[in-house]
C-alpha cells in the first residue's frame, strides 16, 4: 500500500510510492536525448526506450547501440533506472532476430507504429500488427517477447477515411481482434489507450494476455482542455478524447486490474516545433513531472491509499517478470502548488527549450498541486 500521510484537516501532505516504472519513454537524439534523459529516468525503476528515432531502430545492433548511449548518461548521473529497449516493426523482422532480441534480455519488445507517415511522429516507416507474418508472431510468443501497440488508423477497411477521435476505436473493434484471437497466446501491450473501446478490447481478454497503458495526460484532460492557455503541450497522438471515455479510463486505471497500469509516452519536442499553430504543433506531450499528474488524477477518485502503487509501480514489472522495487526503493510525492511544475529545460548549443505539459510562462498555468524531487 502506498503511505500516505495527511494534516489535521485530511488534506494529503504526502505519497510514499515504491519507485515507479514506465513502459513508454521517448528519449529522442542528439542534443534533445542528452537534455532530457536525465528527467525521463528520474525516479524511474524501469524504463522501455522508444524506437522512432531517426532514422528507426529497426536491429538489435542499432538498438543496442541506442540503448548504450541512454546508458551513458544514466550511468554519468549515478540513476539506477533498468533501461530495457524495443525494435520497430517492420517487414525486415524474421523469427531469427526475434531469438536474437531475446537473447539480449535488454530489447524486450517490438513496437508497432500506424502504417502512415503523420499520423504520429516517425510513422510510416514500418508495419503495423495486422501486417505482421505469422511466423514472426509465432517466434515472439515462443521467445516471451511483447507487442506494444499504437492502435490508430486513419481510413476504414472500405477506405472512408476517420476522423482523428474515430482512429483508435475503429482499431479496436475492428482490427485488433482479429490478431487477437489468431495468436490468442501473444503478449500484446495496447499503447496509451485512450478509448471506451480500448477498455472494452483488454477487458474481454480474461487471460491477461493483453494489457494496457494509460497515460496521465488522458487520465486528467479531454478534447475541451486543448482551448487552455498551454492547449499546445496537450497535443498528443492518440488524441484527447471524450468525457465518456476518460471516465472510462479512470475506472480502469484506479480498479485495481492490473491488466491497466502507467506508462507515460512522455515525448519531448523542442519549442519552435510544438509553440505557434496548433495545427502545426508536433505531436507529443513532454511530462517530466509525470509522478505528480498521476498522484493528482489518483488523489480526485480518491484511490491514493489502495491501488495506486500497483498502477505505478508493480503490474508493469510484474506482468514483463521484471524484479520489483526493493521496499526501501521509494518516491516521495509531496503536496506542493508552489513547485508543481518544472521549469522549461534548456538544450545544449541550440536557443531553443523543451517546455513541460502546462507550463506558461505569464503564471497561466496548470496546477497539478503535488511534485517530486528530481535528483541528478
Ligand atoms: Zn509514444
Amino acid at each position: 500500500m502506498p503511505l500516505v500521510t495527511t494534516a489535521d484537516d485530511g488534506s494529503v501532505k504526502s505519497v510514499k510510492l515504491p519507485r515507479p516504472s514506465n513502459p513508454h519513454g521517448h528519449v529522442r537524439d542528439g542534443a534533445l536525448r542528452e537534455a532530457v534523459t536525465p528527467w525521463v529516468l528520474a525516479n524511474t525503476k524501469h524504463l522501455i526506450v522508444m524506437p522512432n528515432v531517426d532514422p528507426p531502430l529497426k536491429t538489435v545492433e542499432a538498438s543496442l547501440t541506442y540503448l548504450g548511449e541512454v546508458e551513458r548518461i544514466r550511468d554519468r548521473l549515478g540513476l539506477g533506472t533498468n533501461v530495457l529497449g524495443t525494435l520497430y516493426n517492420h517487414d525486415g523482422i524474421t523469427p531469427k532476430m526475434i531469438e536474437q532480441m531475446a537473447a539480449t534480455k535488454r530489447i524486450v519488445s517490438v513496437k508497432c507504429y500506424p502504417a502512415k507517415a503523420g499520423m504520429t511522429t516517425g510513422s510510416g516507416q514500418g508495419i503495423p500488427l495486422e501486417q505482421t507474418s505469422d511466423d514472426v508472431l509465432r517466434a515472439a510468443i515462443d521467445n516471451n517477447i511483447v507487442y506494444q501497440v499504437h492502435g490508430e488508423v486513419d481510413t476504414m477497411k472500405d477506405g472512408t477515411p476517420l476522423e482523428p477521435a474515430m482512429r483508435e476505436r475503429y482499431y479496436m473493434t475492428d482490427v485488433l481482434p482479429y490478431v487477437r484471437d489468431a495468436h490468442p497466446d501473444l503478449r500484446i501491450s495496447v499503447e496509451h489507450g485512450t478509448t471506451v473501446q480500448a477498455v472494452r478490447l483488454v477487458d474481454g481478454d480474461p487471460s491477461g494476455k493483453t494489457v494496457m497503458t494509460i497515460t496521465p495526460q488522458h487520465l486528467l484532460f479531454v478534447d475541451d482542455d486543448f482551448m487552455q492557455p498551454w492547449g499546445n503541450d496537450l497535443k498528443c497522438m492518440p488524441i484527447l478524447k471524450w468525457p465518456t471515455d476518460r471516465a472510462a479510463l479512470i475506472k480502469a486505471a484506479t480498479s485495481g486490474d492490473r491488466r491497466f497500469f502507467a506508462g507515460t509516452d512522455t515525448a519531448p519536442h523542442p519549442s519552435r516545433k510544438k509553440r505557434g499553430d496548433f495545427q502545426l504543433a508536433a505531436n507529443g506531450c513532454w511530462l517530466p513531472h509525470w509522478i505528480s499528474l498521476y498522484t493528482q488524477a489518483f488523489h480526485a477518485a480518491g484511490k491514493l491509499d489502495s491501488v495506486f502503487d500497483d498502477f505505478m509501480s508493480y503490474s508493469f514489472a510484474d506482468w514483463m517478470g521484471l524484479p520489483r522495487p526493493e521496499p526501501d526503493d521509494t518516491v516521495l510525492v509531496t503536496c506542493d502548488t508552489a513547485h508543481d511544475i518544472p521549469a522549461p529545460i534548456n538544450i545544449e548549443g541550440e536557443d531553443d527549450v523543451v517546455i513541460p505539459l502546462g507550463w506558461t510562462e505569464t503564471g497561466n498555468r496548470l496546477r497539478v498541486g503535488f511534485s517530486v524531487r528530481a535528483d541528478f
